[in-house]
């Protein structure tokens, strides 16, 4: 297709950066390349496409387009690269870190209307979804056949398996399976120029030179647009055990990981660990949460066994209670007896949230931070401690996903806007004085960007600039999230 040159001039980008912005001519020219109903201007774009998870507006977008197919992803690309006008994708947009909202001038890539699930091949072990693919719908889909898609996050029914890979999401179960980066066999990734990359692979092993979809997994959308992905899929445990311990020290927190790693094996599919203020207020504040176990212990743990054989799970999670009862590791421990008590038990872990909303005086400030397991305690510590010598009335609370080396501290202060920023540099610098990652799960953004010099070295943030220069040389993808070029 033959199409006008449009019209369109330099604007300043968020950043400093110069890109164009696109007129009425550029958008002209969309909608000749495209069917009617996918490209939205004006009054047309609704308000979900530039409001954050909270509700709060960012810039509009000058035009939303919503492709069906990898050649229309492929079109806009191609047009986008050509005028040097900048895009940005858009999955469940239930990230956390401001990297799928439009900056000013952006143009959105709408994921919504590719999300068909092609193919669910149990014999391999792999599915075919579209991007735009919601999880649980993916989810509930290869349960049907007897299987189960491991990855699993609270925003499972909004976000998408495009989003998922471009943020490498995490979850609940990555001790057992791994992170998104573990579940992708191939995928079909649209360039910044229009070039279609088909590697739609459905086998593990491939040593045939660079693998290029793990450029695509957790690069927050700035080297290409992610339309197919050939995910793994596993026949689904017949049953799901939980124990919630109580235990006097975070060594003996360690301790205990050992042992059920060493003694569950592959049936190991949570270890997350509550620090006695999580379990405390939880239980004493959350509405619809009951603590099985008294609420005075200093640690607690919730730990998760899954398989196929429900008397094998209950007897190797027994004996390991006990094994741990008789080293001094445990002060109480409780088994679920049914899925409703296993759910509850999950409940007090999956309520962080909703305990934040109970402190109303307080702001949280929720983080999602990586450390070595034995840097944990002493991190919280030292965070409780520079959090107090800020604001002694401002107080942390901790809990995380232990087995993945992934913590959640929440500060909670009164809010002002200049202590917001102080905290969040006191958590960040923490972070990099232990060696840790400022962002387990969530990623960078535009939120962390400021930060990410605490957790990647100067040598890295370069070889990634040079990878972004040379995958998208018109800077149009996502511009600015992560580091500015
Ligand atoms: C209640 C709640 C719980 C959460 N729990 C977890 C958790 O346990 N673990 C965890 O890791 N995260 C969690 N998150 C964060 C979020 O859900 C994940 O980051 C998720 O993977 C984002 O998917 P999405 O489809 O919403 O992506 P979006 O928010 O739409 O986009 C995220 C990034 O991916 C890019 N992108 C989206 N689709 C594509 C595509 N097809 N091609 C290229 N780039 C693309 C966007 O441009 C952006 O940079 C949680 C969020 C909420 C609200």
């Amino acid at each position: 297709m033959i199409l006008a040159k449009p019209d369109v001039k330099l604007v300043p980008e968020i950043g400093g950066k110069r890109v164009r912005e696109m007129s009425d001519g550029f958008i002209d020219e969309l909608r000749k390349a495209f069917d009617h109903g996918s490209v939205l201007s004006g009054a047309d774009i609704d308000a979900r496409y530039y409001h954050d998870i909270s509700g709060n507006p960012v810039p509009k977008p000058r035009a939303v387009v919503r492709p069906r197919t990898t050649e229309d992803v492929s079109t806009l690309l191609r047009l986008c690269h050509r005028e040097k006008v900048p895009v940005t994708t858009q999955g469940g947009m239930t990230g956390l870190v401001r990297a799928a909202l439009p900056n000013a001038n952006e143009i959105v890539l709408s994921m919504e209307r590719m999300n068909a699930i092609e193919e669910v091949d149990t014999a391999t072990g792999v599915a075919i979804a579209q991007a735009g693919a919601p999880l649980q719908k993916i989810q509930e889909r290869v349960e049907q056949d007897g299987f189960m898609f491991p990855l699993d996050l609270g925003s499972r029914g909004s976000c998408t398996i495009g989003g998922n890979i471009s943020t490498n999401a995490g979850g609940n179960r990555v001790i057992r399976y791994g992170m998104t980066r573990d579940l992708i066999l191939g995928l079909e990734v649209v360039t910044a120029d229009g070039t279609v990359l088909r590697g739609l692979r459905k086998y593990i092993k491939n040593n045939t030179g660079i693998d290029l979809k793990q450029l695509y997994v957790g690069s927050e959308g700035i080297l290409g647009v992610v339309t197919r992905a050939a995910i793994r899929i596993f026949p689904a445990p017949a049953e799901r055990q939980v124990a919630l311990c109580a235990l006097p020290s975070f060594g003996q927190v360690m301790s205990l990981l050992k042992l059920a790693r060493t003694n569950l094996g592959g049936e190991l599919t949570a270890f997350e660990v509550m620090w006695n203020a999580y379990y405390r207020h939880t239980v004493e504040r959350v509405k619809g949460v009951a603590g099985p176990l008294p609420t005075h212990h200093p640690f607690y743990v919730l730990l998760e066994a899954s398989g196929g054989d429900a008397g094998r799970i209950r007897a190797d999670l027994e004996r390991l209670l006990e094994t741990a009862m008789e080293n001094g590791l445990l002060l109480d421990a409780t088994l679920s007896t049914s899925n409703a008590s296993a759910a509850a038990i999950w409940r007090i872990r999956d309520s962080s949230v909703e305990l934040g909303r109970t402190f109303p005086f307080a702001a949280r400030m929720g983080f999602d931070v990586s450390l070595a397991i034995d840097r944990m305690e002493e991190y919280a510590d030292t965070l409780e401690a520079r959090v107090k010598a800020i604001d002694p009335q401002a107080f942390t609370i901790v809990m995380g996903h232990a087995g993945d080396g992934n913590l959640h501290p929440s500060v909670y202060h009164e809010h002002t806007p200049d202590k917001h920023d102080e905290f969040e540099k006191l958590v960040y610098d923490l972070t990099g004085e232990f060696d840790g990652s400022i962002s387990a799960e969530h990623g960078i953004g535009m939120l962390k960007k400021p930060y990410l010099k605490m957790s990647r070295t100067a040598e890295e943030i370069d070889t990634m600039r040079t990878l972004k220069r040379a995958l998208d040389p018109n800077n149009i993808l996502n511009p600015g999230r992560i580091f500015t070029l």
